[in-house]
């Protein structure tokens, strides 16, 4: 056995060990605070909904660690089980005569992609229609539900082919500096999907409409010219087609930038509440948190890319994870897929650090928000949300360090009540 099937079956296991360790915490820590109030909200959150965001927790929580465990189980079956290996052999012997090596690593991308949507789609369905739908969250009809399933695939053979086939062309033709050129394309790719995912592919899956001229746009306008943002693209989305819960986004870049709503959110907030929440999303403008999220994330696709430019060229790395490279058919789509599925393990161990670097941002985004507008206003509109998504007051610390991309509720309206 190498040391590479040890380090990814120890990474795996690991995981695995911790997610559940970290769940089983985070259910006992809410069943245990189920039936009292934190005094911090004693005035403001009914017993009832305080124990429904309990009841909901505990539910995904359940579910959770089953499909945790799954994945897990499906990870090791795809790589040290031989899953892929034996896709690969049938994908190849098939294809490759009929259409060539680029049709070959094509096709074994999309049957990669089909077994994995399929095999995820009870896990969905399961979610959408009977956890969401008890809790009352789900407004999606079977109808609509198909609807999306076939709009995503089509976006993936329309945007996704083409990618595959030029980073697999790339990796082909460029030597082996390819991981360079790749990440040139991705990066490409990535800001080319920043602007057109807003204005082409958003609306195909929900319908946007200008803000309504009125008081609130007027509002709304007033905190932008504030913030010094041209008051431009104010947008209502139709979220409550799908669920009930509520949000608002600032998404694009450059002329696509815009502020999205969804119609949930305008329903549940008054005038000053949606303003204090628009100043947080300017916040974190303001901060260039989003930038400085992209920056990362361009780095960390880079030295990815290294890594597996590194490692793609040794034999080991295939039979490692438990996949013959072929010998008479380019190794490149293989090396991709596995390196998708031997990373997600180890950066799991390591996506705390996101998480806190991800708090540290909705505190400043907070701050800013005190300063523009009223921070009672957003206090008032975060707990309006976190009663309306049924989410937990009472997480479990660890959980909450490990995995919460927002401060717990708890410490971010103390901090807000500190500035206001
Ligand atoms: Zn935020």
């Amino acid at each position: 056995m190498s040391a590479l099937t040890l380090l990814f079956a120890g990474a795996v296991l690991l995981a695995l060990l911790l997610k559940l360790w970290l769940a089983t915490r985070q259910m006992r820590h809410v069943a245990l605070h189920r039936d009292r109030v934190p005094a911090a909200f004693a005035g403001s959150v009914s017993l009832q909904a305080h124990r429904r965001a309990a009841d909901y927790t505990l539910a995904r929580g359940r579910f959770g660690l089953l499909q945790a465990a799954f994945s897990s189980a499906l990870l090791l079956v795809w790589t040290l089980l031989g899953g892929l290996d034996a896709l690969n052999v049938a994908v190849r012997d098939t294809v490759q005569p009929l259409l060539g090596d680029m049709g070959y690593q094509l096709a074994l991308l999309a049957a990669f992609a089909v077994i994995g949507a399929v095999l995820d789609l009870p896990f969905d369905l399961y979610r959408t229609f009977v956890l969401e739908q008890r809790f009352g969250f789900n407004r999606m009809t079977w109808k609509l539900y198909l609807g999306d399933q076939l709009k995503g695939v089509l976006v993936g053979v329309v945007v996704g082919l083409p990618l595959a086939a030029l980073v697999l062309w790339i990796m082909g033709a460029t030597g082996s500096l390819w991981w360079l050129w790749a990440w040139v394309a991705w990066t490409v790719f990535q800001l080319l999907a920043l602007v057109l995912y807003p204005t082409l592919i958003a609306p195909l899956f929900n319908r946007f409409t200008p803000l309504p001229d009125g008081e609130l746009k007027a509002q709304v306008q007033g905190l932008m010219s504030r913030c010094g943002f041209a008051a431009k693209g104010l947008f209502v989305m139709d979220g409550s087609r799908r669920s009930a819960h509520a949000n608002a986004y600032f998404t694009g870049l450059g002329a696509a930038k815009r502020v999205v709503f969804f119609d949930t959110l305008l329903s549940k907030l008054n005038g000053n509440e949606i303003a204090a929440v628009l100043a947080h999303e300017l916040g974190h403008y303001k901060h260039r948190h989003v930038l400085k999220r992209m920056l990362l994330v361009f780095g960390l696709s880079l030295a990815g890319l290294a890594l597996l430019g590194w490692l793609a060229s040794s034999a080991g790395f295939y039979t490692g994870l438990g996949v013959r490279p072929s010998l008479d058919a380019p190794n490149d789509a293989l090396a991709l897929l596995l390196f998708m599925l031997a990373l997600p393990p180890f950066m799991f161990l390591i996506s705390p650090l996101g998480a806190r670097l991800s708090r540290r941002h909705e505190f400043e985004a907070d701050a800013y928000a005190c300063a523009q507008a009223d921070g009672r206003d957003l206090a008032n509109a975060l707990l309006k949300l976190h009663e309306d998504n049924a989410a937990t007051l009472t997480p479990d610390p660890l959980y909450a360090r490990f995995y919460y991309s927002h401060p717990p509720a708890t410490e971010r309206l103390a901090a807000l009540r500190a500035q206001s």
